[in-house]
C-alpha cells in the first residue's frame, strides 16, 4: 500500500523524524484556513497525488499569505498529474532550503537485502541522476538484522561522498528512518528531499512510504491508511470476501487457483488475444487458493461478473487440494445466485483432483453460457475469441 505524502509526514513524525507542519485541505478556502493556522510568512501548498514529479507538473507551489494558498490551492485542485486528479493538498510550513538531499531504504529483490540509496543531489529527479550519473547515488546494502546504526548510517553517508559535519547531523535521521521503515513493516520509505535549512537543520521535506499489506496483521492501525476513494471498488469487495483478487484492464475474466497457475493463464489469455479483433486481454487476476470451497468459487465469480469491461470468463482450475467437484458446484451456485444477471459466456476447463466427477455436474447443469473445454490453451483460445466477438455492455 502506498500512501499519500501527507500520511507519510505523519508517520514520520510519530517516528520522531524531523518534518514541518503539514494541514490537509479538499477546498482552496479550507487552503487560506490552513495557511492562517499555520501562520509562517512561507507555506508551501502540495498536490496529495500517489505518483512522483508533482514539482514538475505545477503540483507544488509556494505562497506567502493565506489568500495567496486559497489561489494557489485553486490552481492546484483539479489538476491532472500523470492521471491522477488532484483531490486534496496538504498546506506545509515552509522551509528555508540550503541543499537538497536524497535517501531512500527498499527492498532490493535483485540482491535479495534491504538497500539504502543516498545522495547529495536531492530535489526533482533522482531517476535521471540514476541514470546519467550513477556515481552520484550511493548504494548501500543494509542487513535487516543489524540495520541502520550508527556504523551503518557513516558508511552510507561517506559513500554519498557527505563531510563529517554534514554526516554528523543527518546520520540520526538516518537511523530513525531505519527504525520507521522497520517498525512499520514497509517495502519502501523515500526522502526526496531531505533538506539542510539556511540555519543548518535536517529535514524530511516530501516521504514516499510503501507499506507491506502482507504484515497488515501486525499493524492493526495501517488499515486506516487505506484511501477508499481511489481504491477500485471491485478490489474493495474482493478484499470484503477475502478473495485474492487485482482488476487489470482487459475483458478476459480469469478465475484459476493457486497464484502460478492464475499468472500462466494471465499470459496464455494475452497470446490467444494478440491475433484478434480487438486484441482482448485478461480482465483480472484472481486466485482462489487450495481447498477452495464452492462459496469462495460462487464470491469470486460475482465479482468478475460484475465487471464491466468483461465479455468472457475463463475458470481455470487444476484439481489438487481444490477439488474439481467443489469447483463445478461453486459455478453452479453461483450461475443460480445470479440468475438473469448471468449474461457472459464462461469457459471452464477443468482438471485433477475429481474432474470426472466436476465435468460431469457441470454436463448434468447445462448451462448455455457455459463451454466445458479440456485443455488449458484451447480453453484461453475460446475465451478470448468469445470477448472478442460479443459486444461489450460497457
Ligand atoms: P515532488 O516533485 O513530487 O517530488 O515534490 P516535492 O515535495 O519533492 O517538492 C518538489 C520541490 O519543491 C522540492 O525539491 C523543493 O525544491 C521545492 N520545495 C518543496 N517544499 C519547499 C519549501 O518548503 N521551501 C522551498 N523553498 N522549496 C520547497
Ligand atoms: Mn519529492
Amino acid at each position: 500500500m502506498d500512501l499519500y505524502e501527507y500520511q507519510a509526514r505523519d508517520l514520520f513524525e510519530r517516528h520522531g523524524i524531523p518534518v514541518l507542519r503539514g494541514i490537509t485541505a479538499t477546498t482552496p478556502e479550507q487552503a487560506g484556513e490552513a495557511a492562517a493556522q499555520l501562520g509562517t510568512d512561507v507555506v508551501v501548498v502540495k498536490a496529495q497525488v500517489k505518483t512522483g514529479g508533482r514539482g514538475k507538473a505545477g503540483g507544488v507551489k509556494i505562497a506567502r499569505s493565506p489568500q495567496e494558498a486559497t489561489e494557489k490551492a485553486r490552481e492546484i485542485l483539479g489538476l491532472d498529474i500523470k492521471g491522477h486528479v488532484v483531490r486534496r493538498v496538504m498546506v506545509a510550513e515552509g522551509a528555508d532550503i540550503a541543499e537538497e538531499y536524497y535517501f531512500s531504504l527498499l527492498l532490493d529483490r535483485a540482491s535479495r537485502n534491504y538497500l539504502a540509496m543516498c545522495s547529495k543531489e536531492g530535489g526533482m529527479d533522482i531517476e535521471q541522476l540514476a541514470v546519467e550519473r550513477p556515481d552520484a547515488l550511493a548504494r548501500v546494502e543494509v542487513d535487516p538484522l543489524v540495520g541502520i546504526d550508527d556504523d551503518k548510517a557513516g558508511e552510507i553517508l561517506e559513500t554519498a561522498g557527505f563531510g563529517t559535519r554534514d554526516a554528523v547531523k543527518i546520520a540520526p535521521v538516518l537511523k530513525k528512518l531505519w527504525q520507521a521503515y522497520h517498525d512499520e513493516d514497509a517495502t519502501l520509505v523515500e526522502v526526496n528531499p531531505l533538506v539542510k535549512t539556511a540555519d543548518g537543520k535536517i529535514l524530511a521535506l516530501d516521504g514516499k512510504v510503501t507499506l507491506d499489506e502482507n504484515a497488515g496483521f501486525r499493524h492493526p492501525d495501517h488499515e486506516q491508511l487505506v484511501d477508499l476513494e481511489s481504491t477500485d471498488p471491485l478490489e474493495l469487495r474482493a478484499k470484503a470476501k477475502d478473495l485474492n483478487y487485482v482488476k487489470l484492464d482487459g475483458q478476459v475474466g480469469v478465475i484459476g487457483n493457486g497464484a502460478g497457475l492464475v499468472m500462466s493463464t494471465l499470459d496464455v489469455v494475452a497470446a490467444a488475444g494478440e491475433d484478434l479483433p480487438g486484441q482482448p486481454k485478461p480482465a483480472n487476476f484472481l486466485d482462489i487458493g487450495g481447498g477452495a470451497s464452492s462459496e469462495v468459487m460462487a464470491n469470486g465469480l460475482d465479482i468478475i461478473l460484475s465487471d464491466e469491461q468483461v465479455r468472457s470468463v475463463f475458470v481455470n482450475v487444476f484439481g489438487g487440494i481444490t477439488a474439481c467437484n467443489e469447483v463445478a458446484n461453486g459455478i453452479v451456485a453461483a450461475l443460480e445466485t445470479l440468475g438473469d444477471r448471468a449474461t457472459k459466456p464462461l469457459v471452464v476447463r477443468l482438471d485433477g483432483n475429481s474432474v470426472e466427477v466436476g465435468r460431469h455436474i457441470l454436463a448434468e447443469y447445462a448451462h448455455p453460457l457455459v463451454t466445458v473445454v479440456d485443455t488449458m490453451d484451447d480453453a484461453a483460445r475460446k475465451a478470448a475469441e468469445l470477448a472478442s466477438s460479443t459486444p461489450s455492455e460497457a
